[in-house]
């Protein structure tokens, strides 16, 4: 089995059959509905969406202390490499690589960009979304992002997808729903919702509103899905 466990906000730990430690945008220390701190995270690969603070901030720190290769655009991942993390691989939106736990594919996000941290401004970048196919599962991050037209690309595509619906700064419920109809996954864990009060929701009116489109997995902060 694999294990995904949600630590609240964005961040996710994968770890996969053959005990691949993957991090979804690790924001462990500051992160209101964390109860892990990033000291007690091992990682193998860190997947990271964007540089805004509430996605990247335990990122370098973790990258050093693990050795973990740092996943996401060229730009970010230049900047943690320069910053010491010991090992990084950059890609860009649309592409994918095959990496020894599968393959990861680097999907649009409808979002800002600047990296928490980088005082010059020279490594601003866009933000993405992961595609993670291993071991027959196929996982999608949607990082942060607006409802986009580029979700009816990943129709059929997706197992499970982690979509946010907090509202103001990235899709909201309905918006959520509406991603749903367009990628069409079998399980949807929504994120990015309670974390402080400007994103307040509440996840079961969320999956009363998915209906009979997917199942809707609501993981407290802590909790892990098993598939
Ligand atoms: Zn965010």
């Amino acid at each position: 089995m694999a294990r995904l466990t949600y630590h609240g906000h964005a961040t996710c730990t994968l770890e996969t059959d053959d005990g691949t430690r993957l991090v979804f945008d690790p924001f462990f220390d500051e992160n209101p509905s964390c109860a892990v701190k990033s000291a007690e995270v091992e990682a193998d690969y860190i997947l990271v969406s964007h540089g805004h603070g509430d996605h990247f901030a335990d990122c370098i720190p973790l990258a050093v202390r693990t050795g973990a290769t740092v996943i996401g655009t060229f730009e970010l991942v230049s900047y943690c490499l320069e910053k010491g993390a010991k090992s990084g691989h950059g890609m860009n939106i649309g592409g994918g690589y095959r990496f020894p736990f599968g393959r990861v594919k680097l999907t649009p996000a409808l979002h800002t960009g600047s990296v928490a941290g980088d005082t010059d401004g020279t490594h601003t970048t866009d933000c993405c979304g992961f595609l993670v196919e291993f071991e027959g599962r196929r996982v999608y991050h949607a990082g942060d992002t607006a409802l986009t037209m580029d979700m009816l690309l990943l129709k059929g595509q997706v197992d499970v997808a982690l979509l946010p619906i907090g509202d103001n700064y990235t899709m909201g419920p309905d918006d959520a729903v509406r991603a749903v109809e367009m990628i069409e996954p079998k399980v949807v864990i929504p994120i990015h919702y309670n974390t402080w009060p400007v994103i307040s929701q509440d996840p079961q009116a969320f999956k009363a509103k998915v209906g009979n489109r997917a199942a809707v997995e609501i993981l407290a902060p802590g909790a892990t899905y098993e598939f």
